[in-house]
């Protein structure tokens, strides 16, 4: 891969935090996903990742950052508490963190003309939630 050309950036609106998404996936070749959960559809949030991709958040400012939590608990959903813009969620594992990111905060977002279809993860138990995110995720270098 080479570390230039897979290089996407995101940030909230007001630019306190963001992240560098490192992914061999073109743009347009990225899949897309609305997420049908209480959370998601009240955000109107596109997600993507790459598991064979990496991401390494980067936070400007500390105090800006906010973590929320509902329903099972398990995962961290990273707001900017400026400006309200949901960047991110993520979950920390024995092998690792992994993030699904919100892809409506990238930087080239307006070039994202493919289909984000709905899905519907109600009924998972959370075993089965972790193991699905730990394999499509995008592991996380460095920390949050
Ligand atoms: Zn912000």
């Amino acid at each position: 891969m080479s570390p230039a050309a897979g290089t996407i950036r995101g940030r909230c609106h007001c630019g306190r935090i963001g992240y560098r998404f490192d992914t061999a996936l073109a743009l347009e070749a990225l899949p897309l996903r609305r997420c049908a959960c209480s959370f998601c559809r009240r955000h109107g949030a596109r997600t993507t990742s790459d598991p064979a991709g990496s991401v390494r958040f980067e936070i400007a400012d500390v105090a800006a950052l906010r973590r929320y939590r509902f329903g099972l608990r398990s995962t961290d959903f990273l707001l900017c508490g400026k400006c309200g813009t949901y960047l991110a969620a993520v979950i920390e594992t024995g092998a690792g963190a992994y993030a699904t990111l919100n892809a409506n905060c990238f930087e080239q977002a307006d070039l994202l003309l493919q289909e984000a279809p709905l899905v519907v993860y109600e009924g998972e138990t959370l075993e089965q939630r972790m193991a699905r995110r730990q394999a499509k995720w995008t592991p996380v270098a460095g920390t949050i």
